[in-house]
């Protein structure tokens, strides 16, 4: 398969190209050139299969002429070796749960698919070693740093700003070791982005070692995300939801990754009857679904701050997959923005009335498909990320504790280990001159 780029000004390229770069040279985001249907077959008996090989077969659509099957089928059930239930919350209304993954949040998926398929196309060039770069304000950086914990050939640099991320989050990818170096840079979340751009760019780094990203607008970490959606949809059937009623699915988001995930399973085939893409205050998407124009604007921090997102990279995916239509667009897809406060009156409603604890991002796609679903409609929203991950916003809002998953305790009880870090590109050079 060849991709190509949404600027359509560098060429087509192949996959191994398009997952080691992460960014056409012309800043374009790579697509693959078509887009396979599944077969009739599948979608029939789809419901007799397990997470792992549903995720193969769509797996197999997207890279099926790239990678070796025996290699691909390794990938995928690896990487998705946790459950992702769907969970009623009402009688019309069920959850996907994403969060239960090493670091309780969807981003495990694309993460640590990249972080294997990355690791079979280092070994067939013969590069001795990759080095990762990544900046975060929390939630990618503990993603990525155990995805990719331990993948032979790959270290990991994960930037973070000191006294900016919560102890559970810097818990999460400072405790690792291995191949996982964490810096913690005395300046913003802006200033470590800056930083590792700057590394990109350099000319002496570049001649002295291999840099790439883990940005969530590589292909390998967006593309995976579509295998939930067809899980959903076969744990539909195993629930016994009539296959006539297609669901309409609701996608908090920020970037817009996960969402155009979502639309890449509708063009294969799967029945979702529409999207509703849920925004907080930073309503960019839902703004451009009303007038036509695409504005965007400075994030503004709100409780759900993995949508605090002013500029979502994957809105150029979007656009290319409907050809710049407007029309188009709307046609599959609506939107919703909610407040705080708004956000924070769901979390308790539900809590109070379906004992069902909801985070505040999951909460926008809930109260997203409350207010729209029709007499005869069926709704699935995507919970994104485990509520204890956001344990004082959560406790404030329901006033009652939350408790803590093993899972996070695990990372809680590690040894913070981490690089203090200057936001001077000179200091972080010489660093990484040193270091790799
Ligand atoms: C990253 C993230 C989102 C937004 O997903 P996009 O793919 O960027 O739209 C939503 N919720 C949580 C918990 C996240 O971590």
């Amino acid at each position: 398969m060849k991709y190509y780029s949404t600027n359509h000004r560098s060429p087509e390229t192949s996959l191994q190209e398009a997952v080691i770069r992460g960014l056409a040279p012309d800043k374009g985001l790579y697509m693959p050139l078509h887009i396979n249907h599944l077969s009739t077959h599948f979608f029939r008996t789809i419901g007799n299969l397990s997470l792992q090989e549903v995720s193969f077969r769509v797996a197999t659509a997207f890279f099926g002429e790239d990678v070796p099957p025996d290699i691909l089928k390794e990938i995928t059930y690896d990487t998705m070796n946790f459950d992702i239930p769907l969970v009623p919350v009402t009688d019309r209304i069920y959850a996907l749960e994403l969060f239960h993954g090493p670091t309780l949040a969807f981003k495990d998926v694309g993460a640590r698919f990249m972080a294997r398929l990355l690791g079979y196309f280092i070994r067939k060039e013969g590069k001795q070693q990759v080095n990762v770069l990544v900046a975060t304000s929390g939630d990618t950086g503990s993603a990525v740093a155990n995805g990719f914990l331990g993948v032979p050939g790959i270290h990991v640099y994960v930037l973070y700003p000191k006294g900016k991320v919560s102890d559970i989050q810097e818990s999460q990818f400072t405790t690792l070791g291995q191949n996982i170096t964490a810096l913690e840079v005395d300046g913003t979340f802006d200033d470590c982005q800056r930083l590792v751009k700057s590394a990109f760019t350099d000319t002496q780094l570049n001649a002295h070692a291999f840099f790439t990203s883990a940005n969530s607008i590589n292909v390998a970490r967006f593309l995976p995300q579509a295998f939930y959606y067809f899980w959903a949809y076969a744990q539909c059937r195993t629930l016994g939801i009539p296959a006539a009623l297609h669901p309409v699915v609701c996608v908090p988001s920020g970037n817009f990754g996960n969402i155009t995930a979502g639309l890449f399973g509708k063009f294969m085939g799967l029945p979702i009857s529409h999207f509703i893409a849920a925004n907080n205050r930073n309503d960019i998407f839902y703004q451009y679904l009303l007038t036509g124009v695409y504005t965007p604007r400075p994030s503004v921090a709100t409780i759900a701050n993995a949508m605090d997102v002013g500029n979502p990279s994957n809105f150029a995916r979007v656009l290319d997959l409907y050809g710049g239509s407007h029309q188009s667009i709307t046609r599959d897809i609506s939107g919703a923005t909610y407040t705080d406060d708004e956000i924070a009156v769901v979390m308790r409603k539900v809590w109070n009335e379906h004992h069902y604890l909801l985070d505040p991002h999951g909460a926008c796609g809930f109260r997203a498909l409350q207010e729209s679903l029709g007499d005869n409609e069926f709704g699935i929203f995507l919970a994104t990320a485990h509520p204890a991950k956001f344990k004082d916003t959560v406790e404030r809002i329901i006033s009652a504790p939350v408790e803590i998953p093993e899972k996070l305790q695990a990372f809680m009880k590690g040894t913070k280990q981490s690089v203090p870090m200057s936001k001077t590109f000179d200091d972080f050079k010489a660093y990484l001159l040193k270091h790799t």
